[in-house]
């Protein structure tokens, strides 16, 4: 294979897979990961989870880059070094120049590329009230972000979460078990709405409330009043709630602006085929910031995931390395709020139905997502076994029932060999 040059925008859990398949993978060519933040990459679900909760690294003066060692970096220094990676850490992708196939970085230099790999990631969306910028208002993407939260927790009161999706429930679990007061403002009338159906919102909300955490259903926030501090959240009923820590996970927003500024096509993100091309065939998009065509819905998607962002780069790694393969992984994600384990597999956008296998009063029970009888995602809470036959039930878009699906008796593990109509 010729040497050629791949530059690898953004070092995330996608560009970071990027560059360890290609490598894997054969290619010999140069690599270079550039990212913005100033760290080895690191993996981002802890941030709301373990890493935020951890007692142990609440001593007092823990070494500065402990936890980032310890606990969320993907590979140490050497591995970037003994794969002849060029890690630049702490460096900026200011522009892409196709006529050149060049980037420019903000310290003034510029690359040359054969193959453009865009792992922009994504960036928190910002509350749009009066007094969002004031001390005591935080957000939850980034290990600085995260940091930061851990320490305000630490000595928080009163703490108020905007949004009761995944990031906004993980991080009030946290608080909540690091014995705070939690109030979660949430805009829809139950939790996780975008996602999951009713019976997983509910268990959920009945697991929140039993752990003291209140959750204000069909909520605004009218504006964060505080002195230079934050002190309550008023809502747009005008009541207000006393909060010293606000934490706001109300949405990410793509990272296109060099795609759109190269005059690369968009779409809710940057728009690529079923090889994760955009339209030019030297440039690749992946992770949170690529929007792609879904055999599973048959609509173009863009996926928040570590599964999503770690097999797209797989996907494109194969391809620069002269295996080329449309993208079709079954999409999985999963979240942690207490001793709860959520698990989730296929994608229920277009879903109409559901039905129920084991017991939501036990703790542990699976919810199955049909639409036109034919199997669309699954949700599994505390029950592992159900996620595994169902990832395996869906990519295989077998032919299961509504009602076997709804018979603890029935043996998933037989449906995954009878393929759907
Ligand atoms: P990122 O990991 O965000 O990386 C993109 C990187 O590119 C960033 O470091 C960014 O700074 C950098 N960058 C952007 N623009 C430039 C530029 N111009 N030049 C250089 N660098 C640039 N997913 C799950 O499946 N399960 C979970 O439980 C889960 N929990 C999560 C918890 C939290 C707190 C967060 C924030 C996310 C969580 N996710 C979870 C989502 C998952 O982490 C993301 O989907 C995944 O990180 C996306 O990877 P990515 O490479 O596309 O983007």
């Amino acid at each position: 294979m010729p040497q050629r040059s791949v530059v690898i925008a953004g070092a995330g859990q996608g560009g970071y897979q990027a560059a360890a398949t290609l490598r894997s993978e054969g290619f010999d060519g140069r690599i270079f990961l550039i990212g913005e933040e100033p760290h080895l990459p690191y993996q981002r679900p802890p941030l709301s989870k373990d890493f935020l909760l951890d007692k142990q690294e609440r001593q007092p003066n823990p070494p500065a880059d402990a936890p980032v060692r310890d606990r969320v970096t993907l590979r140490p220094e050497h591995f970037y070094s003994s794969n002849r990676i060029d890690l630049l850490a702490g460096e900026r992708v200011e522009a892409i120049d196709l006529a050149t196939a060049r980037v420019r970085l903000a310290s003034g230099s510029c690359l040359e590329f054969d193959s453009l790999v865009l792992a922009t990631g994504s960036r928190n969306r910002l509350l749009p009230v009066d007094g969002a910028e004031r001390e005591g208002v935080c957000y939850l993407r980034t290990l600085k972000e995260a940091s930061v939260l851990r320490q305000r927790l630490e000595a928080a009161r009163d703490v108020v979460v905007i949004g009761g999706g995944f990031i906004g429930l993980e991080a009030a679990a946290v608080a909540c078990q690091l014995g705070k007061p939690v109030t979660v403002i949430e805009a829809q009338s139950r939790v996780m709405a975008r996602v999951v159906a009713p019976p997983v919102s509910e268990f959920f909300r009945q697991r929140h409330s039993a752990n003291g955490v209140h959750i204000r259903f069909g909520a605004g926030v009218a504006r964060i009043i505080g002195d230079a501090s934050v002190q309550a959240v008023e809502l747009a009923d005008g009541d207000r709630i006393p909060a010293d820590l606000v934490i706001v996970g109300v949405g990410i927003v793509p990272n296109v602006r060099l795609a759109r500024e190269a005059g690369l096509p968009l779409g809710d993100g940057v728009a690529v085929d079923e090889h994760l091309q955009t339209a030019d065939p030297r440039v690749f998009a992946i992770g949170d910031c690529a929007e792609f065509p879904s055999r599973f819905t048959g609509t173009r998607v863009r996926l928040e995931s570590v599964q999503n962002c770690v097999d797209q780069a797989i996907c494109v790694a194969r391809c620069l390395a002269g295996r080329a393969a449309p993208y079709s992984a079954t999409p999985w994600f999963w979240s942690d709020q207490y001793d709860i384990h959520l698990q989730m597999a296929g994608l229920a956008l277009d879903a109409n139905q559901h039905v129920i296998r084991g017991d939501p009063e036990t703790g542990k029970f699976s919810v199955f997502y049909f639409s036109q009888r034919r199997l669309r995602a699954v949700d599994s809470v505390n029950r592992p076994g159900d996620h595994i036959a169902a990832r395996k039930l869906i990519a295989a878009e077998a032919a299961i029932t509504m009602e076997q699906a709804a018979d603890a008796g029935f043996d998933l593990k037989v449906g995954i060999s009878k393929k759907g109509i």
